[in-house]
């Protein structure tokens, strides 16, 4: 496992000494949407880093604006969107970059792939030609080369038949050969980052389970860094090294995957985890919830954002902020409490 990379939390400034070696370096993003009912504040000062080879899980509810820090990156927001701060592919200022220079990037140094491969999929058009499109425009590759290559990746994703299936449509394969289509037309160009956004959701969990160990095998392969997007803890628990919790545009707590499972110290990340299905749980237990609903990001609460649901909340909660703070070796949260 690589090295964990210190968060720089709202509160410093400080330059990161590890900004430098970082493949991503995202500093104080924040994306705001235009609607006729006011701004949406969707990202809220979000900043961290991934190294090569590191897998980050990035948890929250739907709303909790895990999705639009990742498209604000990918520069895929929606015409009424504006994402201000900074974003460092390798040291290079991305954010606001001309589309035609963040192609150059996008597609072949970062991919990013979703929940529902028809998005990423043109349903006219055979994989083929879409596998060896990519090739030929980003690498410069022949049309033969590009065939091949494309055949090799759908073998690495472990496409039986890829030689044959390769000339089919995309609605000629299950979901879960098309999501695995859609992973390796992102790994077509070996990117270096790979961002999954709900890649499992719509999957059963047996197909859920193995599009991860592929994932895990890509990790280990071509030491490709990882950022994968989940509302479900248990998706990241076997593959991340770290852990971003989300909560209304903000990262409320971060540390290694053992440390935020069993040793959370945050109350959100608290409540995400009793409200997970356990295997040694009794048939029928009902699971406790996090009361209450993910706040209207028009209309914030004054204070801490979780106030509000958080079985904990005091006086202090009301009025004061909680900025995200180191308070050990790798971890940081933003709550007033010194520990849960
Ligand atoms: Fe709960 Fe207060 Fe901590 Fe917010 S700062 S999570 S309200 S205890």
């Amino acid at each position: 496992m690589t090295q964990p990379v210190m968060e720089r939390t709202n509160a410093s400034s400080a330059p990161d000494r590890d900004a430098e070696e970082a493949v991503l370096a995202v500093d104080r993003l924040e994306t705001r949407f235009s609607t006729p009912e006011g701004e949406v504040r969707a990202v809220n000062g979000v900043s961290f880093d991934i190294r090569q080879g590191e897998t980050i899980g990035v948890v929250g509810e739907s709303g909790s604006g895990k999705s639009q820090i990742f498209m604000s990156i990918m520069g895929l927001l929606a015409t009424n969107g504006r994402a201000t701060g900074s974003v460092k592919y390798r040291g290079q200022e991305i954010l606001g970059l001309a589309p035609a220079k963040l192609n150059r990037i996008r597609g072949s140094k970062m991919s990013m792939i979703f929940q529902d491969p028809m998005t990423s999929l043109n349903p006219y058009l055979k994989i083929a030609k879409q596998m060896t499109e990519v090739l030929v425009q980003h690498q410069g590759m022949s049309e033969k080369q590009a065939l091949a290559k494309s055949v090799e990746m759908l073998d690495l994703v472990r496409i039986p038949e890829a030689k044959r299936r390769i000339r089919m449509y995309p609605h000629e394969f299950s979901g879960g050969m098309r999501q695995r289509v859609m992973i390796a037309m992102a790994l077509l160009c070996q990117p270096d980052l790979l961002i999954a956004d709900e890649p499992t959701t719509a999957l059963d969990v047996t197909v859920q389970a193995q599009i991860l160990d592929l994932m895990r095998d890509l990790k280990r392969e071509f030491s490709t860094s990882i950022i994968m997007i989940t509302h479900d803890l248990g998706v990241i628990a076997g593959l991340s090294d770290r852990v971003m919790v989300m909560y209304a545009g903000k990262i409320v707590e971060t540390g290694a995957v053992e440390d935020i499972f069993y040793r959370p110290q945050h109350p959100y990340t608290e409540g995400l985890l009793k409200s997970m299905p356990r295997l040694t749980d009794e048939i029928g237990r009902e699971l406790p919830t996090i009361q209450g609903q993910p706040p209207n990001l028009q209309h914030l609460p004054s204070g801490c954002n979780f106030r509000p649901r958080c079985p904990y909340a005091f006086d202090r909660c009301v009025n004061e902020e909680p900025p995200l703070a180191p308070f050990a070796p790798g971890r940081a949260k933003a709550c007033h409490l010194e520990s849960l």
